[in-house]
């Protein structure tokens, strides 16, 4: 069986006897992973510096780095950020991976692109800032108070009054009935 991808390596000769050991570099692109507020661009060399290792168990042990290069919008005066991502690694490949704790291994390849993904994700930044000292909006630049300012009552007040028009102005037909009967 036989697999491609830029982030598929040989395992072959590292599984010949425990703790033979193989430094490898492979890099390439994935598409892109985003979280809400940053990703690493579809077009980015994503680069994996591993070191495999067969260890007990018929595992192949991943150790190494990966870099990225990320983009991101600031979460206070949403201006573009930039920056490197760097992740140290260390994974284990093995014949019937546990979902989200270890990863497959075949007799010939492993592929190491779903822990890259995974890497990657975890590292990008969830509150990115331009910088340290970043002053938030420009009020020039972000009038962010036309939308909901003090002067519009926004849309969960009409719904409110929407629901006090409903219960006054509008009579429930059972009620009058009752009125009808205590007039007996
Ligand atoms: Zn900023």
């Amino acid at each position: 069986m036989t697999r491609t991808g830029p982030f598929v390596v040989s395992v072959i000769e590292v599984q010949r006897a425990l703790g033979t050991q193989r430094a490898d570099e492979v890099h390439g692109q994935l598409g892109g992973l985003a979280i809400t507020d940053a990703e690493v661009p579809p077009t980015a060399d994503i680069v994996a510096d591993v070191l495999l290792e067969s260890t007990a168990g018929n595992e192949v042990t991943v150790t190494g780095s990966l870099r990225a290069p990320y983009r991101a919008t600031c979460r206070r005066c949403l201006g573009p950020v930039e920056g490197q991502l760097e992740v140290d690694l260390r994974e284990v490949f093995e014949a019937h991976p546990v979902e989200g704790e270890t990863y497959l291994l075949t007799r010939d390849w492993l592929d190491l692109e779903p822990m890259v993904r995974d890497a990657l994700v975890l590292a990008l930044p969830v509150a990115p800032l331009c910088g340290p000292d970043c002053p938030g909006p420009d009020p020039g630049s972000f009038p962010v108070t036309v939308e909901e300012g003090p002067g519009d009552p926004g849309p969960g007040s009409h719904a409110a009054a929407d629901d006090a028009a409903e219960s006054g102005a509008t009579r429930d037909p059972r009620w009058a009935a009752l009125d009808g009967l205590r007039l007996d």
